[in-house]
C-alpha cells in the first residue's frame, strides 16, 4: 500500500485514491477523493490538469501531470487518466502500482486549455492519451452550454480507443450537438493534414481545441491554417514530462543592491487587481509575484505546462523556455511567466 506521511510542499496535498478503472490495455484512471476541506481548492476547470508526486527510489520522486478527465459539472470526484509510455517512468509506476485506498501527494488543478465560454460551438481532436482533457471539456459543454460539438479522435486500433463506451453513450444522449468521428489508423491510415482539412471544413467557425502527440497536433495546426482559422481560435494542450521539482516550496532568492538597483518595474494585473513591483533581471515574472506573496497562477516552473501564461501588453520580455507556444502566440504578446525575465525597463503584464 502507498502511503505519504506528510506532503513534501506548502502547495501539494495528500489525496487518497477512491478507485482505480483498467480503461485499455495500456491505460488506468486513477479516482481521487477529495475530503470537504479541500473541495474550494480542488474545484476545477474543464481541461485543467492535476500534478502527480512519483516516489522514486532513484531520484526520490518525480512529478507528472495528468489532465482530469472528469468533469466538474457531471463527475463526482476527480479522475486523471494515465497511459503507459513505453520506457516511461512515472506513467508505469502509477499504472503498475496504485490501487483503491492508496495515497499520492497532489499539487491542485491548474492550467489554461480550458474554454472560456461552454457555450460555443467546440471542434475538438485529440489522438490517443490526448483525450482525457478533451473529454472533459466535452462533457462539460454537453452539461452546462448549448453550442454544437465535433471530436475527431484518432488512435493506433479500436482497442486503444480510451472512454469508447462514453462517447458511445454520449453520442446517443446528444444526437443533435455532439459528433464523434473515430480515425483509426487500420481503417483510415495516417492522417494527413489535407484530410483532416476535409473533414472539419464546415466547422470553421468552431473554437478548436487539440491534444495528441506533436506531430498530430502539427498536422491539425496546418489543416487549420489552411481553412483560415485564426489562431486566436486554437487552443493546444502538449503533454511533457517534468524534470524538477515543482512540490518544494518557493525560497525567496537574494537580490543584491547592485540588482535592485537595475531593476525594471512591472504593473500586473491578476484576478483584476493592478500590482506594481520591481523586477530584478535575473529574477522571472513568478518568482517576483511568488516573493510578493501573490497567488500567482503556476506549477511546473519549467515552461512545460502552461498554468502560468499570461499576456505582455507593453514592454518586452526574454524567456529561457517557451517552446509550448505557437510562433503566433508568442507575436502576440502571450508568455510563460515562470520563464520570463525583463529586457525593458517598464513593463505591462495581464494574466
Ligand atoms: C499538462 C499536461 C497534462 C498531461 N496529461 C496527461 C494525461 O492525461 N495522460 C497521460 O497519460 N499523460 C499526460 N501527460 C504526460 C505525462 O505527464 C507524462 O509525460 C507521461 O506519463 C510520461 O511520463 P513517464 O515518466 O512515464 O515517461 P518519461 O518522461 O519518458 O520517463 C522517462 C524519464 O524518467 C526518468 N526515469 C527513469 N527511471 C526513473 C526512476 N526510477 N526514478 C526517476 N526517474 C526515472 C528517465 O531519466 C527519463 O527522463 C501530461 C503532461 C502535461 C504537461
Amino acid at each position: 500500500m502507498t502511503t505519504v506521511e506528510v506532503p513534501h510542499g506548502s502547495r501539494s496535498v495528500v489525496l487518497r485514491v477512491a478507485a482505480v478503472i483498467a480503461e485499455t490495455t495500456d491505460t488506468r484512471s486513477v479516482v481521487f477523493e477529495v475530503p470537504d476541506e479541500l473541495r474550494e481548492r480542488f474545484a476545477y476547470q474543464p481541461g485543467q490538469f492535476l500534478t502527480l508526486r512519483i516516489p522514486s527510489e532513484l531520484t526520490g520522486s518525480v512529478a507528472r501531470c495528468y489532465s482530469l478527465a472528469s468533469s466538474p459539472f457531471t463527475d463526482d470526484l476527480p479522475k486523471v487518466t494515465v497511459k503507459r509510455t513505453q520506457g516511461g517512468y512515472g506513467s508505469n509506476w502509477l499504472c503498475d502500482n496504485i490501487s483503491a485506498g492508496d495515497e499520492l501527494e497532489v499539487l491542485p488543478p491548474s492550467g489554461v486549455f480550458t474554454p472560456r465560454d461552454l457555450d460555443t460551438d467546440l471542434l475538438l481532436f485529440a489522438a490517443g492519451s490526448g483525450i482525457t482533457p478533451v473529454i472533459s471539456i466535452l462533457k462539460s459543454a454537453l452539461a452546462q452550454g448549448s453550442g454544437k460539438i465535433v471530436l475527431v479522435y484518432a488512435n493506433r486500433d479500436a482497442g486503444s480507443v480510451i472512454f469508447a463506451d462514453e462517447l458511445r453513450e454520449l453520442v446517443g444522449k446528444f444526437p443533435q450537438r455532439l459528433s464523434v468521428i473515430h480515425w483509426l489508423e487500420p481503417l483510415l491510415g495516417l492522417p494527413t493534414a489535407d484530410m483532416l482539412a476535409r473533414l472539419v471544413s464546415p466547422y470553421t467557425a468552431y473554437e478548436a481545441f487539440m491534444c495528441g502527440p506533436k506531430p498530430f497536433m502539427d498536422l491539425v495546426h496546418t489543416a487549420l491554417a489552411s481553412l483560415d482559422v485564426p489562431r486566436s481560435r486554437t487552443h493546444a494542450e502538449i503533454f511533457n514530462s517534468l524534470a524538477g521539482d515543482p512540490f518544494a516550496d518557493h525560497a525567496p532568492a537574494e537580490v543584491s543592491e547592485e540588482e535592485a538597483a537595475d531593476a525594471a518595474t512591472v504593473e500586473v494585473e491578476l484576478d483584476g487587481q493592478v500590482h506594481e513591483l520591481s523586477w530584478p533581471r535575473k529574477q522571472t515574472l513568478v518568482d517576483i509575484m511568488l516573493d510578493k506573496g501573490l497567488d500567482v497562477p503556476y506549477s511546473c516552473q519549467e515552461g512545460e505546462c502552461g498554468s502560468c501564461a499570461c499576456t505582455v501588453l507593453e514592454g518586452k520580455v526574454e524567456m529561457e523556455n517557451s517552446e509550448i507556444l505557437d510562433p503566433e502566440d508568442i507575436e502576440n504578446g502571450y508568455i510563460l511567466g515562470c520563464q520570463a525575465r525583463p529586457v525593458t525597463d517598464h513593463l505591462k503584464i495581464q494574466f
